[in-house]
């Protein structure tokens, strides 16, 4: 049995079109369900449903063999397990391939009143709220500006409203959430796009049914161009 971790929403909304053209349906509707453990039309591949920051936790320890992850929570699992805050001895985890689905960027926004260019010009140290902290935290440092992070787990655009924080470090896609709530973008901070992550054990235990299913997921993005 192959198990493949997705998260509700936009990633298992947006991978169901790459599943389809590999000739996988998931059988249950995440919506109108409550089961965690979906079956699909194949008997040898089933999904589960876990939170999107568990996924790559769920890939690494083996409860999934593979899994789909936005590379904003790849990149911040990766630093959160190198400083040993998200525990444990685990294996490493195998990303091979970039799905180029749930495209948005990680960017820095402020209040559309707020001048960033002269408070980074002056060298203010800045309040940036983010649920990034790894990515916001590794971002200033490279361009040598001081900041406070203040970590938050939602609704990052309320931070600079209310005066919690001047900045915040966030997921931007059409740009409508900032617009609305009287913020601009001031800085792209990097691309992201969902990634398949692998076990590398269940690699190796399970290659011959695991390797031709990567490479069915390879073939799918390629034909969705
Ligand atoms: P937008 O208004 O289109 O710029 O979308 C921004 C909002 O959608 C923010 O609250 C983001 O956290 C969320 N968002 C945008 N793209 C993604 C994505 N690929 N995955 C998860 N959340 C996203």
């Amino acid at each position: 049995m192959i198990t493949l971790a997705l998260s509700k929403g936009r990633i298992f909304d947006d991978t169901q079109p790459l599943l389809q053209r590999m000739g996988v349906t998931v059988l249950d509707d995440p919506d109108t369900s409550r089961k965690l453990i979906l079956a699909t039309n194949r008997p040898d591949v089933r999904v589960v449903l876990v939170r999107a920051t568990d996924v790559p936790t769920y890939v690494q320890y083996g409860g999934a063999d593979l899994g789909v992850v936005g590379l904003d929570t790849l990149v911040e699992h990766r630093a959160e397990w190198s400083q040993g805050t998200a525990g444990g001895a685990a294996g490493n985890l195998l990303q091979p391939l970039d799905l180029k689905l749930a495209r948005c960027r990680v960017s820095v926004a402020v209040r559309s009143d707020f001048d960033y260019a002269a408070a980074a010009r002056r060298g203010a140290r800045l309040k940036v709220a983010t649920k990034y902290v790894a990515i916001a935290r590794e971002f200033f440092a490279a361009k040598g500006m001081h900041v406070d992070l203040i970590k938050l787990y939602g609704s990052m655009e309320l931070a600079p409203l209310t005066g919690l924080a001047d900045a915040i470090v966030d997921l931007v896609s059409t740009g409508n959430t900032l617009k609305a709530n009287g913020l601009v973008e001031v800085e792209r901070i990097m691309d992201i796009s969902a990634r398949l992550v692998v076990n590398p054990a269940a690699l190796k235990l399970k290659r011959e049914t695991l390797r031709p299913l990567m490479d069915d997921f390879a073939r799918a993005v390629q034909a969705q161009g």
